[in-house]
């Protein structure tokens, strides 16, 4: 069980739902609702770990979150397990 999502590193407890699902429905222990759903990830556009950064830096501005926090809340994500391989 990761303790942040593996794509776009938000802590899996401030997920609603728990996880993502994988494709036979079970709870997925490495990905959040947002980014995984059914065994597949829900972004097509979002392809490396600088798309999801530059996402997630839009979504915090969006809810208030100054540019310097998120920054710092996104700059881990090129380490994360979805990333590390591409
Ligand atoms: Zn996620």
């Amino acid at each position: 069980m990761s303790t942040v999502c593996q794509s776009c590193g938000m802590p899996m407890k401030k997920d609603p739902e728990n996880g993502g699902t994988n494709g036979d429905g079970s709870r997925s222990t490495d990905y959040c609702s947002y980014c995984y759903q059914d065994g597949a990830f829900t972004s097509p556009d979002i392809k490396t770990a600088a798309d999801m950064q530059e996402f997630c830096i839009g979504k915090l501005k969006e809810m208030g979150t100054p540019g310097f926090m998120a920054w710092l809340f996104t700059r881990n994500i090129p380490r994360l397990k979805r990333w590390r391989n591409v």
